[in-house]
C-alpha cells in the first residue's frame, strides 16, 4: 500500500518528511515492511506553501490499510501545528498507486480540494483532510507521483529539545564533503558565497540535507560533516532537481506555471533599482514579447544575463508570475555578433569614422576611407548552460552539473 501526508508544518515548526521519517520508524517497529521512502516537490509557485512545497509518500507492506492510516492519523494529530491557518493536514492510503494525471497536474498546474475529493472517492482511497483538507491535495499527489528520473536527498533530523536553537555544525566539514563527492552531490555548500545551503536556519526539524544522485553518494558525503547528533536520518527518493515541473511553453503564458522556451533575445538586459535585471525575449512559440527577470538574490548569475545581447538564441527555463518570466536557468544556442559602439579609426589618415549604413561597415568623413567590414567585439560568453546559484535555487531545478550533454554541445557552466 502507499500512504500520502501532506502540510503538517508551518513557519514556526515542524516538517512533513519528519512525521514521514517518524511513521516509518513506528511502522517498521510494530513490524510492517517499510519500502521506498519518496519526496516529492509540487508546483512551486503555489501560495499556500510553508517553504518547498513538500509531499511524502511510503510504500508499505504487512498488516491492512486501515491500521496504516489510524498509526498515520494519530501521528499527524499528535504534532502537526494546527494553530496556524495554513496547516490543513491531509492523509491518504491506496492499495495501488493511482493514475499519475493527478501528480502531474499538482507539480505542473493546479488542483482544487473538491476535485480532489472526487478523485479520492472514484479510487476508493481511505483518506482524512484536517481543518479545510488543502493537505489531501498533496498527499493524492504524492501517492500517484511517477518519477521517470528521480535524485536522493539524506535528511538528518534533529533531538526535539533542539527544536528552535540555533543548529551545530562544523561548516568546514561541509565544504570538504561538497568537494570530495562533486559532482555526485550538489547543494550542499555555495562556494562563490561561501555558505552552507543545506542546513536550514528555522525552527523545524531538519538538521542538514544532501542532495546526491544515488543513495550511496548521499550516505558517502553525510559521513563527512560533522555537526550535533542527529536523532534520525532518512534517505528519501525525490524529483528535486530533475525540472520536472517544467512545460513547453505554447506560446500563451499561464500565471504560476513553469516553463523551458526557445528563442532570441529581442532588446538589450536593463538593470533596475534593487538591482534585478531584466530583458525582452521573443519565443520561437505565440506572438508576444516576454519580459525575463534575474532578480537580485541570483547574485553572480545576473552578470552573464547582464552580458546577453539581442540576437542571442537561448533556451529558458523558468515560472511565470505578475507578467514576467523569473529566470532559473537558461542555455546559450548561439550567439550574435555585438556590433562595436565606437566608431572605429580610419585605417589610412587615422580620422574617426562614422557607420556607412545598417551592416555596411565605416567611412571616413576627412579622406573617405572605407572599412566594409562590420566590426564585432569578442563575447565573453560562450554556448552553454548558466544556472543561479546554489543559495536560489528552486528544488525542483535538474542542477547543470545533472545536465549530461554531448560534449561538442558543452560549454557555458556545464563545459
Ligand atoms: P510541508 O512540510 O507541511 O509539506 P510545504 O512548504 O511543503 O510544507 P505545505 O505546508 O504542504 O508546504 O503547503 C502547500 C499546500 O499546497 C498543501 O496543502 C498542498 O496540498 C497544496 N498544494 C500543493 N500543490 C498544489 C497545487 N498544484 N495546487 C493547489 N494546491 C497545491
Amino acid at each position: 500500500m502507499f500512504l500520502g501526508m501532506d502540510d503538517t508544518d508551518s513557519p514556526d515548526g515542524m516538517c512533513t518528511t519528519y512525521l514521514g521519517a517518524i511513521l516509518a520508524e513506528n511502522l517498521r517497529r510494530a513490524g510492517y515492511t517499510v519500502g521506498e521512502m519518496r519526496l516529492v516537490r509540487l508546483n512551486p509557485n503555489v501560495v499556500w506553501k510553508t517553504r518547498g512545497n513538500a509531499a511524502v509518500c511510503l510504500e508499505i507492506s504487512g498488516g491492512t490499510p486501515e491500521e496504516v492510516f489510524d498509526s498515520a492519523c494519530r501521528l499527524v494529530e499528535e504534532f502537526a501545528e494546527f494553530g496556524c491557518e495554513n496547516t490543513n493536514p491531509g492523509i491518504v492510503v491506496v492499495n495501488e498507486r493511482p493514475n499519475p494525471a493527478f501528480y502531474y497536474q499538482a507539480l505542473q498546474r493546479f488542483c482544487t480540494i473538491e476535485e480532489t475529493i472526487q478523485r479520492l472517492d472514484a479510487i476508493g482511497a481511505l483518506y482524512r483532510g484536517y481543518k479545510c483538507g488543502r493537505g489531501l491535495i498533496g498527499a493524492l499527489a504524492a501517492v500517484s507521483s511517477v518519477l521517470p528520473d528521480a535524485t536522493y536527498e539524506l535528511l538528518a533530523y534533529r533531538s526535539p529539545e533542539r527544536f528552535g536553537t540555533q543548529r551545530k555544525i562544523v561548516a568546514e566539514s561541509f565544504f570538504t564533503s561538497a568537494a570530495a563527492t562533486f559532482p555526485h552531490t550538489w547543494d550542499t555548500v555555495d562556494p562563490t558565497a561561501g555558505t552552507v545551503v543545506c542546513v536550514p536556519h528555522g525552527k523545524d526539524p531538519v538538521l542538514y540535507g544532501i542532495r546526491g544522485e544515488s543513495p550511496e553518494w548521499v550516505k558517502t558525503s553525510a559521513k563527512m560533516v560533522q555537526s550535533e547528533p542527529p536523532i534520525l536520518t532518512q534517505i528519501w527518493r525525490t524529483n528535486q532537481g530533475t525540472d520536472a515541473h517544467l512545460l513547453d511553453y505554447d506560446g500563451e503564458p499561464q500565471e504560476g506555471l513553469s516553463y523551458r522556451m526557445d528563442g532570441v533575445v529581442a532588446g538589450n538586459p536593463v538593470t533596475t533599482c534593487g538591482g534585478h535585471v531584466h530583458f525582452t525575449f521573443k519565443p520561437d512559440a505565440g506572438e508576444p514579447l516576454l519580459t525575463v527577470f534575474a532578480f537580485e538574490p541570483t547574485k553572480e548569475f545576473r552578470h552573464i544575463v547582464r552580458m546577453l545581447r539581442s540576437g542571442d538564441c537561448l533556451t529558458l527555463c523558468g515560472s511565470w508570475k505578475k507578467n514576467s518570466l523569473h529566470l532559473e536557468k537558461f542555455r546559450i544556442n548561439d550567439l550574435s555578433d555585438e556590433q562595436i559602439r565606437a566608431s572605429p579609426k580610419c585605417p589610412v589618415c587615422g580620422g574617426r569614422m562614422t557607420s556607412a549604413g545598417r551592416g555596411k561597415g565605416y567611412k571616413c568623413r576627412t579622406c573617405s576611407g572605407r572599412i566594409r567590414e562590420v566590426a564585432t567585439v569578442p563575447r565573453k560568453i560562450s554556448v552553454g548552460w548558466y544556472e543561479v546559484p546554489p543559495n536560489a535555487r528552486r528544488h525542483l531545478a535538474k542542477p547543470v552539473v545533472r545536465i549530461h550533454e554531448p560534449q561538442h554541445l558543452q560549454g557555458g557552466q556545464n563545459g
